[in-house]
């Protein structure tokens, strides 16, 4: 039996997200992404909001991500998993779903691990772009695991960084990271020491993954005037920077609620004044406002940035074969006669 055309729900496998991507660029879809994020991100008030809901194990953390503006829902399926790079498995790997609200029906079921990749790198790059100094052509990499690359293309395409030094406490990251980002139009510099790493850096990314209150810089390593964009604290437990950068810091957030449970901030007290980046982005309050000025990106990933990737997806993937439809709603002709459809289908 054939399903009906309006039961069909696109579905992109990571083979078809990946020449898709191709297709596009690189650093030309981080880009798009990121200009959906903003536009997203300046109507916020649009938005339900939540903090992700997380299953914590010893192991690590399986969250979903949900949000709607009325007209479209979506969520994201995420692990975090720092243990499972020994076990020859990813850290983080996501899927995630876009529906109508007017019907419920699904309209877009896809990958997201690869997609996470490029929202994060929008994202964080899109909060440089208001935060990072002017001038700023260094980012150290420090943590060069599977997020690292689509993050030095970002601060790149978005930033104008044209060095990036990498650092990784595993040598072989280093040089995977650095081999993957030869010919992308980066000096690369692999560094054997974080203190190397942020040596002349404007922009230190940390993008590390370890289940603990790590402090992969710690104060005396952090001068004025840099932009820190925080990506790998953001677990409760799970953080990497001494708390007296924090102090030092002006602190931007995507959504305070989330992040105070999860970002670097957990280690403040409840009522330490964060921005949202939402009112930088719509002029509510301020970004950058001098030169000694140190800017934190506590980043640990809100719903609204998987929300936007979703939808940039959909629009892409709209006319062309990077999709399969997929028979995963039961829609019988007769909407009651469900037990019928079964079994006619026998
Ligand atoms: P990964 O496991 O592939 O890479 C992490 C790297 O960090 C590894 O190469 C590891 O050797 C290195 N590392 C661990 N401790 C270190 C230390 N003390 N100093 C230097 N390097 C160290 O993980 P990934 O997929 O690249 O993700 C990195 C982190 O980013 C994870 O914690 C993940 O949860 C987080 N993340 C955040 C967002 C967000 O939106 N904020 C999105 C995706 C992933």
């Amino acid at each position: 039996m054939q399903p009906s055309e309006k039961a069909l729900v696109p579905f992109v496998s990571v083979d078809n997200m990946m020449r898709l991507i191709h297709h596009v660029g690189v650093e030309q879809m981080i880009t798009q992404i990121a200009a959906q994020i903003e536009t997203d991100f300046k109507r916020w008030e649009s938005f339900d909001k939540t903090p992700r809901i997380p299953a914590h194990s010893p192991h690590g953390v399986i969250e979903l991500m949900p949000t709607s503006d009325g007209e479209a829902y979506g969520f994201k399926y995420v692990n975090g998993h720092p243990k499972n790079t020994s076990e020859g498995l990813q850290t983080v790997t996501a899927f995630g779903l876009l529906a109508d609200v007017y019907t419920g029906y699904p309209t877009l079921l896809t990958e997201m691990t690869m997609l996470t990749a490029l929202r994060t790198a929008a994202t964080s790059a899109l909060v440089g772009s208001y935060l990072a100094p002017k001038s700023a052509t260094t980012m150290a990499m420090i943590g060069n695991g599977a997020q690292s690359e689509f993050q030095c293309l970002a601060f790149k395409a978005m930033c104008g960084i044209n060095t990036v030094r990498l650092y990784d406490t595993d040598p072989n990251a280093t040089e995977k990271c650095a081999a993957n980002l030869q010919g992308k139009g980066l000096r690369v510099i692999a560094c054997k020491t974080p203190e190397d790493a942020i040596e002349g850096a404007h922009i230190i990314t940390t993008c590390t993954a370890d289940k603990k209150y790590a402090t992969i810089l710690t104060d005396n390593m952090v001068g004025p005037g840099v932009h820190i964009n925080a990506i790998g604290g953001d677990c409760p437990g799970k953080t990497e920077l001494h708390r007296d950068i924090l102090l030092r810091s002006d602190i931007f957030v995507e959504y305070p609620e989330q992040t105070r449970i999860e970002g670097e901030i957990q280690a403040l007290e409840a009522d330490h004044p964060v921005t949202e980046m939402w009112e930088v982005m719509t002029g509510k309050a301020k970004g950058r406002t001098d030169d000694r000025q140190i800017t934190l990106f506590d980043s640990v990933g809100f719903a609204i940035e998987d929300f936007s990737a979703l939808r940039y997806i959909k629009r892409a993937i709209d006319g062309t074969d990077f999709f399969e439809p997929l028979d995963m709603l039961a829609d019988p002709d007769d909407p009651r006669d469900l037990f019928g459809m079964l079994m006619r289908a026998g």
